[in-house]
């Protein structure tokens, strides 16, 4: 994996402190990587790419534009929470780009799309990769168990805790509570899920099940983006117990309906990047190389099989 990414000229814009390590892994790959907007972190205390002064120098001939996970808004200006000045994408702007390059992001909004297409370029979305997403998984579920912690007077041992949803993030998270004593309900629609949870000593429980479920839980977990723990879900829970909603925005919690029940629920976007952004960052990176290679004829190796590379990350950095 070396040199496997010798001959990318990647551009990378924008995000938090996932991407240096992103940027410093790639360029340790043999890819030749320029910054722009990327906070600068001491996770890399080598950098070993380049950081340019503006978006132009950034994408002058970049064969591939990589963009965060959480993409641009509505009018393409790319997420750059640190950045002091808003960082926007035009046609000018990517007219800079190598002819035929790849805009890598994690969800495309309508403009971005538009933009992007318009530009003769194309798109690759990575928000919907599977592998991506379970390994993501890991740092998520470590988040919410330490955000179900931080809110809690009794231990997960021995407590009940329910998980909404099986999923990725459900199927890595259950377990993991299950490891720590907890006596996990899982909540889900699919026999398959539910036949699942069982064969891992979980408690399997249809959706209909769920108040029921919930009647002794210290600990929820929701990873359903759709409305399931409303208010008469939530009058079901007694005593102290916290609501961590996994979902993305905006959740699948009344929070309304929580807070005048007196009930801790938390909305917890972003917790690969906020609790764990080393790994994450990893994670990403692995599996932008595996698409860059794959786009581009080399070998669809999975990211698991890069694992223990970005140990060399950083050791030829191609910085220009
Ligand atoms: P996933 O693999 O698609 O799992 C979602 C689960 O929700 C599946 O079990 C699915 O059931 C179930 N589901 C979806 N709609 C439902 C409905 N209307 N009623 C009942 N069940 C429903 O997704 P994931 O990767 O686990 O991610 C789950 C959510 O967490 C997403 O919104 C994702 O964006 C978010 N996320 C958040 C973080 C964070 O840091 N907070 C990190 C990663 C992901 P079926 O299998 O039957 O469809």
């Amino acid at each position: 994996m070396r040199e496997a990414l010798a001959g990318h000229r990647l551009a990378l814009v924008g995000g938090d402190a996932r991407e240096a390590v992103i940027a410093h892994t790639l360029s340790g790959w043999g890819a030749r990587v320029r910054t722009y907007a990327v906070e600068f972190t001491t996770l890399c205390p080598l950098p070993g790419f380049h950081r340019s002064a503006s978006l132009e120098e950034a994408l002058d001939g970049a064969t591939a534009l990589v963009l965060p996970l959480a993409g641009t808004d509505d009018h393409c200006q790319v997420y750059a929470p640190a950045w002091g000045e808003p960082v926007r994408l035009t046609t000018p702007s990517l007219g800079r780009l190598a002819a035929g390059a790849r805009v890598l992001v994690g969800q495309a909004r309508p403009a971005l799309r538009e933009l992007v297409t318009g530009a003769g370029l194309s798109l690759r979305e990575l928000a919907d990769d599977d592998e991506l997403a379970i390994l993501n998984a890991i740092p998520t579920a470590e988040g919410a168990i330490a955000l179900a912690m931080d809110h809690l007077p009794v231990t997960l041992h021995g407590a009940r805790a329910v998980v909404i949803g099986f999923g990725r993030t459900g199927s890595v998270l259950a377990p993991m509570l299950r490891g720590l004593g907890a006596r996990v309900a899982v909540v889900a629609r699919q026999p398959r899920g539910l036949a699942l949870a069982q064969a891992l000593g979980l408690e399997p429980v249809p959706f209909d099940g769920l108040p029921g479920a919930l009647r002794d839980a210290v600990a929820v977990f929701n990873t359903v983006p759709a409305p399931v723990l409303g208010a008469r879900e939530l009058d079901a829970l007694r005593g102290p117990a916290v609501v961590v909603d996994l979902a993305s925005r905006p959740g699948g919690t009344d929070f309304d309906a929580a807070r005048e029940r007196g009930i801790a629920a938390i909305l917890a976007p972003g917790l690969p990047g906020r609790r764990a952004p080393l790994t994450a960052g990893l994670n990403q990176a692995r599996v932008i190389a595996r698409a860059l290679l794959h786009d581009t004829g080399g070998p669809p190796e999975p990211a698991s099989t890069l694992a223990g590379a970005e140990k060399r990350g950083g050791e030829t950095g191609h910085g220009t």
